[in-house]
């Protein structure tokens, strides 16, 4: 008789919405239970109905990514409520642009929070259950900013500390069947990107004309771009690609 094999349990932060959002539906389509972990348990509830009328399977967990207690009270609730997580997408993100004279502490400190204290903290509290499972797949989302980008000295730093933070889990981890892996996006359009856009006074479809015409397969990114890369990170298949950054630009990067 054969047996069935139980589903995935897989966590995504910042899920509400853009890319998160993206990336738990199409994990969710490609079987795996979701927890959509975001800020506001409520915000996560437009993608937990859009995976169940698909035929899926989510909850939604408010919980601030750079809180320890919040995280693992996050963790724990997906362990009793859909199982142990195999699979953790590491996507919360914030803005806070500045040039450097004028860049608070607050910009710098809230941005590291949540992108770098925010993986570690998740990373950290999943990494338990990936080792009795003797499987894992952990994708954090860098960014295309981490080779430099005005105005962003703290996002900057912190995309491209991802990175050593993801090649690092790899080495660490690789033995005890769990991979690490980042993605980074270009320009994909979200909220975010609209806010930058307004923040440097330009109005979007204007932004988006001119970021396309730098762009080599001439068009806009998609959340789902990002999603399709992710999805195939955190599948049985990739087992073997680990530590890697793969851009996901329309482009080549360095
Ligand atoms: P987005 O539309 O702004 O969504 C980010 C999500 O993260 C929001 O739902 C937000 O919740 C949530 N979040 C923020 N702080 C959090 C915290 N402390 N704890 C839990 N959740 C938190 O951004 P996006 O464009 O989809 O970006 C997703 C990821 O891709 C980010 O890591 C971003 O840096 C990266 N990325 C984006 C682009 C792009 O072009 N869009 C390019 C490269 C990399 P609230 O709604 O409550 O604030």
């Amino acid at each position: 008789m054969s047996q069935s094999v139980p589903s995935r349990v897989a966590i995504v932060t910042g899920a509400a919405r853009g890319i998160g959002a993206a990336i738990a539906r199409k994990l969710a389509a490609d079987g795996l239970a979701v927890a959509v972990v975001d800020l506001d348990e409520k915000s996560g509830a437009e993608t937990v109905t859009a995976i169940e009328e698909a035929g899926g399977r989510a909850i939604a967990i408010g919980a601030d990514v750079a809180d320890k207690d919040q995280v693992a009270a996050a963790v724990e609730r997906t362990v009793t409520e859909l199982g142990a997580p195999t699979v953790l997408v590491n996507n919360a993100g914030v803005l806070r642009d500045n040039l450097l004279f004028k860049m608070s502490e607050d910009d710098w400190d809230t941005v590291m929070a949540v992108h770098l204290r925010g993986a570690f903290l998740f990373s950290r509290a999943v990494q338990q259950h990936m080792v009795a499972a003797g499987y894992g797949r952990i994708v954090s989302l860098s960014s295309t900013s981490a080779l430099g980008n005005r105005g962003q000295a703290n996002y900057a730093a912190a995309k491209a500390g991802l990175q050593g933070f993801t090649k690092t889990l790899a080495i660490e981890l690789g033995k005890f069947g769990i991979t690490a892996n980042a993605v980074a996006p270009g320009f994909i359009v979200t909220d975010m990107t609209k806010a930058t856009a307004a923040r440097i006074g330009v109005d979007f479809a204007d932004f988006e004309k001119h970021t396309v015409s730098q762009i080599p397969v001439a068009r806009a990114g998609r959340p789902e771009d990002v999603a399709n890369t992710v999805a195939f990170l955190a599948g049985e298949g990739a087992g073997f690609v680990s530590g890697q950054v793969i851009y996901v630009a329309g482009g080549p990067r360095d």
